[in-house]
């Protein structure tokens, strides 16, 4: 009896695990680069050459390492799993058609200082941040000329409903991130922050949006393109995410 009692009780917790849907979003794709920059490298015959790196190239590879980190545990999803353009009204639907618990957006940030650096992590809310504005502006591009005043209060209903569980869920996943990177890869740690990104408001549910390093910095997209580091980011970011899912009182276990 005992038996059958402990193997039900595995049952419903996996099952349980299994329940919770990530979804998982590579910033930008297809005709929408994102940040770009010209990066000279080396060849093997020592002669060097000038290529176009994409942000929505780094965040795709990134995303993809964090679902092979999650999907042993946690039903996981990408929004894109190769190079189209995804609108970000068809990135929120996907969100309702796969019931998705959280939404995590993966991005890499640009600047016109080219001596920014560093990482951060975003979740939905009002703030008065010039700086952050502009990070906002880059992301927020393609919903450009739509009803501002709508999207305010549709933004406001999705934070009211999903900030705190936001802010846990970005402070969860950026210390982990920190963990990773922060020593072993010398990345300043910008923090965890309020942001307006659109992508969040219209998924309505729990979500972060990443930039995972600055693409227009020349030190530090060298940084970025090693397997490497994208590697432990992604570990950082699984690692968060499980930390959290796990944090979360467990739903539908009998009540003893
Ligand atoms: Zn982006």
């Amino acid at each position: 009896m005992l038996k059958i009692t402990t193997l039900l009780f595995s049952l419903l917790l996996s099952e349980c695990s299994f329940s919770f849907v990530v979804l998982i979003d590579p910033g930008h794709g297809g005709t929408e680069h994102g940040a770009t920059t010209k990066v000279t490298r080396k060849n093997s015959k020592g002669k060097y050459y000038t290529r176009t790196v994409y942000e929505k190239d780094f965040a795709l590879i990134l995303a993809k390492k964090v679902k092979k980190h999650l999907q042993a545990k946690h039903s996981t999803y990408l929004t894109r799993s190769f190079d189209r353009t995804v609108t970000l009204e068809k990135r929120a639907e996907m969100a309702e058609t796969v019931k998705a618990d959280i939404f995590i957006s993966i991005h890499f940030n640009s600047s016109t200082e080219k001596k920014s650096h560093g990482f951060e992590t975003y979740y939905l809310d009002n703030h008065d941040d010039v700086a952050i504005k502009k990070v906002e502006m880059i992301e927020n591009e393609n919903l450009k000329g739509k009803d501002k005043v709508v999207n305010q209060i549709l933004i406001d209903l999705v934070i009211d409903k999903t900030v705190v569980s936001s802010k846990k869920l970005a402070k969860m996943v950026h210390k982990n991130i920190s963990k990773k990177i922060s020593k072993k890869f010398q990345m300043t740690d910008r923090g965890v922050k309020p942001g307006l990104f659109y992508v969040l408001a219209l998924s309505k549910r729990p979500g972060i949006l990443i930039e995972a390093g600055f693409i227009s910095n020349p030190n530090e997209v060298k940084k970025l393109s090693s397997p490497n580091y994208l590697d432990n980011y992604a570990k950082g970011i699984a690692i968060g995410i499980s930390k959290f899912i796990e944090s979360r009182p467990k739903r539908g276990l009998p009540l003893f």
